[in-house]
């Protein structure tokens, strides 16, 4: 539940009961894909869990993970984030072979994958080395086999992934506020291409054979992660607020109130109110229990969605200057109907500050960002920005800035969405290295 907000669509758990693995898994939130009922009915001490955010695959009932197999070898259990960018090659090929699918989800590819070379080679390392030979992209996996707990992150870094201490034994999460909420202790982050294999009373780790270029991406620092999580040795919540006072450094603005765009922009804009010497306000009640407007289908849908989830208060607003900051622009809809309703509440200027430079290529590994044609920043200029959105001033942050907050080096994050460079091999754009992965696992 505490990583809930990196899927909402469905929810699942594998146990492995001293004999074989049993798994839960529904449509929805933890607490209605995973009802207490069914729950009790799994004995065992090694579980894997997820929480699905669909990029790839639709988001029926079936795609819920973990994926599980039989084999020869014993009962395999994967839950994975992240997205295979070879997944449709491999899936062909696959396919020709007589392999049969039973979802459209990439992870059931790797589930698949991880099943042969099992049968293959008799041993769960030489097994999941073989499977990362074979998969590309992005991809942070916790995997068992019968008893033994795997946790594996791609070579490039691409989705978090780290290891915990509690209770007397370990955990591994994608994000650490899990580990913090359960009351462990964070030991590392699995290290990019690691494998490492979670036993009762220790951990074993097995490297990444060869050096890879690293690639974190930068958006669970801007957006994705919570932020009291810690990823890659970098607090969120820090980043965020180094994020508002660059912010400040490079585009200041003449205003009476610094206001966050709820919950996404909040520590951008301590930040920046901090730095520029302005009040800051929360100036929008947030409805918690509103849905989210980001997956809606439809443009309508999504407007009028942001109006019923946000409020202003007028007598912190009116005939005031205001500043707002988010956390990112994608197509344009929240920022266009926060700034009207400010207007409308009586708001003398409304200026805009934007926690991530312009968003213009398409993430193929993990984030809900598909398609070019919905980036705003992809076809129009800054100041055609801030004319569609109504503002008295925009700006967003340059990349140096935010890879400046972020305080990794450049050649070590993923840009790809603000720069179309991607760091690993994508048909019909452009690489950002000289030299591919060696895919010697
Ligand atoms: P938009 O309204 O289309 O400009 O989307 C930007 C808003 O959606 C910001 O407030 C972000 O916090 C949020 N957001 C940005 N990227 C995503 C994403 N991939 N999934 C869900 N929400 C997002
Ligand atoms: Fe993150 Fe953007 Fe890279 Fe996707 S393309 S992994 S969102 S930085």
């Amino acid at each position: 539940m505490v990583i809930q907000h990196r899927g909402q669509e469905s929810a699942g758990i594998s146990v492995f009961d001293g004999t074989t693995i049993g798994t839960v898994k529904g449509n929805g939130l933890v607490e209605v894909a995973l009802p207490k009922d069914e729950l009790v009915k799994l004995g065992g001490h090694e579980g894997i869990g997820h929480v699905r955010y669909s990029t790839t695959g639709s988001k029926s009932v079936v795609n819920a993970q973990p994926f599980t197999v039989t084999t020869a070898f014993g009962m395999v259990a994967v839950a994975h984030n992240g997205d295979i960018t070879n997944f449709s090659t491999l899936k062909e090929k696959y396919m020709k072979d007589g392999w049969v699918f039973q979802t459209d989800s990439d992870s059931e590819l790797v589930t698949k994958l991880l099943g042969k070379y099992l049968t293959q080679y008799d041993d769960p390392v030489k097994a999941i080395r073989a499977t990362m030979g074979e998969i590309d992209g992005a991809y942070a996996l916790t995997i068992m086999i019968n008893d033994r707990l795997f946790a594996v992150r791609d070579p490039y870094g691409l989705r978090p992934l780290c290891l915990g201490r509690l209770d007397g034994g370990y955990i591994a999460v994608s994000e650490s506020a899990a580990i913090d909420v359960l009351r462990g202790e964070l030991i590392r982050d699995i290290a990019p291409g690691e494998i490492c294999e979670v036993r009762k009373d220790t951990f074993k780790i097995y490297p990444a054979p060869g050096k890879h270029p690293k690639s974190h991406c930068m958006f669970e620092w801007v957006y994705f992660a919570r932020p009291d999580s810690i990823i890659d040795g970098v607090g969120v919540y820090e980043v965020r607020r180094r994020i508002g006072v660059i912010l400040a450094q490079e585009c200041p603005a003449d205003v009476d109130l610094v206001m966050p765009v709820p919950d996404s922009g909040r520590a951008h804009a301590i930040g920046y109110a901090a730095e520029a010497g302005i009040p800051y306000e929360e100036g929008f009640m947030k409805n918690r229990f509103a849905n989210r407007t980001f997956i809606m289908p439809d443009q309508k849908q999504r407007e009028n969605a942001v109006s019923m989830k946000m409020n202003p208060i007028k007598s912190t607003v009116a005939g005031k200057k205001i500043l707002i900051v988010d956390d990112s622009i994608v197509r344009g809809t929240t920022l266009k109907k926060l700034v009207s309703m400010l207007k409308s509440a009586g708001a003398k200027e409304v200026h805009v500050r934007v926690g991530s430079p312009p968003i213009i290529a398409p993430c193929y590994y993990g984030v809900d960002m598909k398609t070019r044609d919905q980036f705003i920043a992809a076809s129009h200029t800054v100041e055609e920005i801030r004319e569609i959105i109504g503002a008295d001033s925009l700006a967003y942050i340059s990349i140096p800035g935010l890879i400046k907050a972020i305080g990794i080096g450049e050649n070590d994050l993923c840009l790809a969405c603000l720069t179309g460079k991607y760091p690993t091999n994508i048909p019909g754009e452009v690489h950002r290295f000289q030299s591919t992965l060696s895919h010697d696992f």
